[in-house]
Parts: C-alpha cells; structure tokens; sequence
C-alpha cells in the first residue's frame, strides 16, 4: 500500500465527520473528478468528491488542498525513505559480501590447505606476537616442534597419497590433543610445531607427551591396515623474565629444532626439551 492510499483510506471517515458530508475518493484523472463537486490535487492525482449533491465551499476547498498539501510532502518523504533504504540495504549485502571474501581469503592465507591446521607464515607470525606480548607482561611462551618419524619409509612404502593421508590424521591428532589458545601448525613437509602461550619450558613435557602418545596410538586406514606414525618432539620456552637475555623467533625456533634433533638421535618416539648443553650441537647438523 503506497502512502497515498493509507493516507486516504485513514483521512476519508474524519474528514467525512469533520466537513459533515458524504465523502469518497477518487483518481483526478477520473470523470468524477473533473464535476464542480470535487476538489483535485494532481499531486497526489487524487481527488475528493462531495456526494450530498452540495459544492464544497471555498473554506472547505482550502482546507482539502492543504491536506493533499501533507499528503504530497508524507509521499516525497516515503519515497525518500524507500531510496534510502535499498541503498542501505545494497550497502549491507555488499559489506557482507566483502566479509565473506575477507574470510575466504584470510583462511587461505592462514591455513594449510592439507591439513586445515594453520600455516607456517601464520605461525612464525603469531610465535613474534606471543614474544613481544612475553616481553610486555613478562608471561612465559613455549614452542614445540614434531616432526614424524621415518616419514619418507611411509610414502615409500604405501605411497605419496597415503602419506598426505597420515599427515591429515597427524593434524586432526594435533588439533584434538591442544588446547583453545594454543596455535597448532603445520611448519612444513612432515614437521608440526604448536605455539603455546603462557606456558612454561617446564610444563612442556606433559604437553608434548601427550601430543606424543596421541599421534603414535592413532592410525591411519590405508591398504587394509591400520597404519600409525610416531613422532619425535623438541621443546623450548621464554620464561618469566626471560633467564637469558631476550630471544628472536628465530633463536626460539633453533632451540626447539635442537631438541628436536637431541629427540631423533636418541631413538625417535620421543620428547626432549631444550637447555643450554644442547648448543653445543653445530647448528648445519640439525637436519631431520
Ligand atoms: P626422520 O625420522 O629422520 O624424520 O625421517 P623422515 O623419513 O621422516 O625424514 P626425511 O626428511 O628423510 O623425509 C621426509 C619425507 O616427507 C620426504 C618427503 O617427500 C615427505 N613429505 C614432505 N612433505 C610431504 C607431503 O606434503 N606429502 C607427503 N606424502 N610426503 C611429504
Ligand atoms: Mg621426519
Ligand atoms: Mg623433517
């Protein structure tokens, strides 16, 4: 119903009441509306007729126009409104829109597209936050890095397809075995890492130990078996206040890379955390 016709139908019965006369309503192109009882308006194109067979007077003529006068301006104004609002609302599904692609294209640049887990530029970013925010409130951060052992006999063995496969499973075991805050990822190739705030070097092992356990009890369907992975896992940590100086990402990454590597060379399958004997590794023999 556009404003004219609710104005009408509502103005009809009072002014009815008010002029003291039968009324009705009709378009101002309309015959009726041309004989000496009506009183037009061509905006709105409407026209009031008298129907007791009396002209209306010039008192009441007036007052008729004034009133097509506020139906005029009401219709200007509705229009008004309804161009405003479609433009708002176009506006609206545009901003969303732009919403839905920022998400899209912030998933696809966070995200590993393989696992789901996030990736390791997203990581490496989010391990300079956590130390930044450490070196701020003096909070502890700690890093661990899994790599998969004997991963390459996997897709040797089974091929490359089962080998994504366990990868898969190995990220799925990851996300299940963290908590909300911390940042699981995948670093690269069959290497994981899992940023964990306000953790403490010393609570590591349990962590870690768990991610451990979880990943070796968890298998994979491929070729008929339940095929399962382990993995070694290294540990390091900026406590509160940091004991030795200030560390990069980079130095934080190199430390849990080296326990990594203490990890693999004592036997794979297993946890080892960081601590200053394990500089004395040559860094260009870190390789696992
Ligand atoms: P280690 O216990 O010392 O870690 O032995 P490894 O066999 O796991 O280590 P190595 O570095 O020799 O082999 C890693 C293998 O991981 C080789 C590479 O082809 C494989 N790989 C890396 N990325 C992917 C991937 O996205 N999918 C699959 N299927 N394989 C991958
Ligand atoms: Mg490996
Ligand atoms: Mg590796």
């Amino acid at each position: 119903m556009s404003i004219v016709e609710y104005a009408a139908a509502r103005i009809l019965s009072p002014l009815s009441a008010l002029l003291q006369k039968p009324l009705s309503l009709v378009d101002a192109q309309s015959p009726e509306a041309r004989s000496a009882f009506s009183v037009r308006s061509p905006i709105p194109r409407l026209a009031i007729v008298s129907n007791d067979g009396k002209p209306f007077t010039d008192d009441q003529r007036l007052l008729l126009h004034e009133i097509f006068e506020v139906i005029r301006a009401a219709e200007e104004n509705d229009a008004r409104f309804r161009e405003l609002e479609s433009r708002m609302m176009s506006l609206q599904r545009e901003n969303l829109d732009l919403v839905v692609r920022n998400r899209v294209l912030s998933e696809v640049t966070t995200r590993d597209s393989l696992t789901g887990l996030y990736n390791r530029w997203y990581v490496l970013e989010k391990i300079e936050g956590e130390i930044n925010r450490s070196l701020r409130h003096g909070s502890p951060v700690s890093l661990l890095m899994i790599d998969i052992d004997h991963f390459k006999w996997v897709n040797d063995t089974y091929g490359h397809a089962v080998g994504d496969q366990v990868l898969q499973t190995v990220g799925r075991t990851l996300k299940e075995s963290c908590r909300v805050y911390d940042v699981p990822g995948r670093y690269g190739g069959e290497e994981f890492c899992v940023v964990l705030p306000e953790t403490r070097l010393s609570a590591t092992p349990i962590i870690a130990e768990r991610i451990r356990a979880r990943v070796a009890e968890t298998g994979t369907p491929a070729n008929g078996v339940h095929l399962a992975v382990t993995a070694s896992i290294g540990a390091a940590g900026i406590d509160s206040p940091p004991e030795d100086g200030i560390l990069s990402p980079s130095a934080l990454i190199d430390r849990a890379d080296r326990a990594l590597y203490t990890a693999k060379s004592r036997g794979r399958n297993r946890v080892e955390m960081w601590d200053s004997q394990l500089l004395e590794i040559p860094p260009d023999t870190v390789n696992h």
